[in-house]
């Protein structure tokens, strides 16, 4: 049951489903159901009135048979080691589907970056590196950004490890570092980029035009505001609605997405911008629109409200913003959703081109990144259409047989099952 079930017990249930309809042997199952690892931390951080407090986190390392682990790092008040696990499943799948020699990892610490200080983030993710660094290493599993932490975290991330490195440069420890210390240009938009360039390719299989076409989107993160600004600029896009965490908005006539961001930026939320009248987060998902992207947190659309979901394409900014009752839901309706592990996948991707400049030291132009993107995301999106289409299956199933059988292949190959 999606609500009271735990999200690992989701992504658990993805991978059985996946595994009875490719006939996986069954130790391969059983070993892509389990984390190969995990390190579980406590941290004592100095706070800035004196005290000291202690934050919990966590790494939790999937499966490398393919590379070395990749995955971000979330600093959430709610985060627990069963999401972390989910979502390092995802990982492995996702560097599958997009075909880039990565396995899959994830991370996090229990904490709500929103009330605390610089100064305080800083110590806390120095002294997460302290412990974790003992199971990272860019040939052992790579951090990279995720729900709130940014390019200026993982700089300081890089730089804790390098002290315990004896100082020696080691930039591929990390991505989504900001780019005079070794990040990639369009990384900061690479998972809204990928996501438009799955939708483009949605739109001409389904015979659906984008110039014009009506965008919602739920969530006004990194995510979300590089969504509107890239539906709007590559695929002529318009966005009608747009929420964050404190409700969201509606204007049917269009509003801009550079205007939306600036006003993001200004207030701290989307509410009040000028023209717009306010919708809430449940209703925005309801929409009849072209598109819709669930940019924010998990478990969003479910089995209660999936019968009402009307948009064309749903594209899956989020990680596991659907429960797998919601798929057969959508599925049966027409609604068209490129899967998480395919939609978001340009992050993960740029993340791994941001690994091949800091190896090889040498820097690529933004137009090199956004073309090698492009090319990436479009092969894979083909990959899996295809695949839906010969199978005859949605689009997350079929997301799922592309990336499972390239693991269980690699760990054949390796000879651990
Ligand atoms: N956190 C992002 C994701 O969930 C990016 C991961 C990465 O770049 O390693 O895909």
């Amino acid at each position: 049951m999606a609500g009271s079930e735990s999200l690992f017990a989701v992504a658990q249930r993805q991978l059985d489903a996946v595994a009875e309809r490719l006939g996986l042997d069954r130790a391969v199952h059983q070993l892509l159901r389990w984390p190969l690892r995990e390190l579980h931390v406590t941290l004592p951080v100095k706070m800035d009135d004196g005290r000291t407090e202690i934050f919990h986190g966590f790494r939790v390392q999937h499966n490398d048979a393919r590379g070395p682990c990749k995955g971000g790092t979330r600093f959430h008040p709610e985060e627990t080691i069963d999401t972390i696990r989910a979502l390092a499943l995802w990982m492995t799948w996702k560097t599958a589907v997009v075909n880039v020699p990565l396995g899959g990892s994830k991370g996090g610490i229990v904490c709500n970056p929103k009330v605390m200080s610089q100064g305080e983030l800083e110590r806390l993710s120095r002294a997460y590196v302290r412990q974790v660094a003992r199971i990272l290493g860019d040939d052992l599993d790579v951090p990279a950004p995720d729900v709130y932490t940014t390019p200026q975290i993982m700089a300081w991330m890089m730089d804790e490890y390098e002290a315990l490195q004896g100082w020696r440069h080691r930039p591929a420890i990390i991505t989504g570092k900001p780019v005079p210390l070794g990040g990639s240009l369009g990384r900061t938009e690479a998972t809204a980029r990928g996501g438009c360039i799955t939708v483009r390719e949605a739109a001409a299989a389904l015979g659906i035009e984008t110039k014009g076409a009506t965008v919602a989107i739920q969530g006004f993160g990194n995510a979300g505001q590089h969504a509107a600004l890239l539906s709007e600029e590559l695929l002529g896009c318009k966005i009608i609605a747009v929420s964050d965490s404190r409700g969201g908005i509606i204007n049917e006539a269009g509003m801009p997405a550079e205007g939306l961001v600036n006003h993001k930026r200004e207030t701290g939320a989307v509410g009040g911008f000028p023209g717009s009248e306010l919708i809430s987060n449940k209703d925005l998902l309801e929409l009849p629109v072209d598109v819709l992207f669930p940019a924010a947190l998990e478990n969003v659309i479910t089995e209660e409200n999936g019968p009402r979901i009307r948009a064309k394409i749903s594209c899956e900014l989020a990680n596991g913003p659907q429960t797998p009752e919601a798929d057969e839901i959508l599925h049966q309706n027409g609604v068209f959703f490129i899967p998480d592990i395919l939609a978001n996948a340009g992050g993960v991707t740029v993340s791994h081109f941001e690994m091949v400049q800091n190896i090889s030291t040498y820097y690529w132009t933004a137009q090199r990144v956004n073309e090698e993107l492009d090319l990436k995301m479009t092969t894979a999106f083909h990959d899996v259409y295809e695949r839906a289409q010969v199978e005859k299956v949605h689009m997350r199933l079929a997301a799922y047989m592309v990336a499972v059988q390239r693991v269980a292949e690699a760990m054949s190959l390796r000879g651990w099952v």
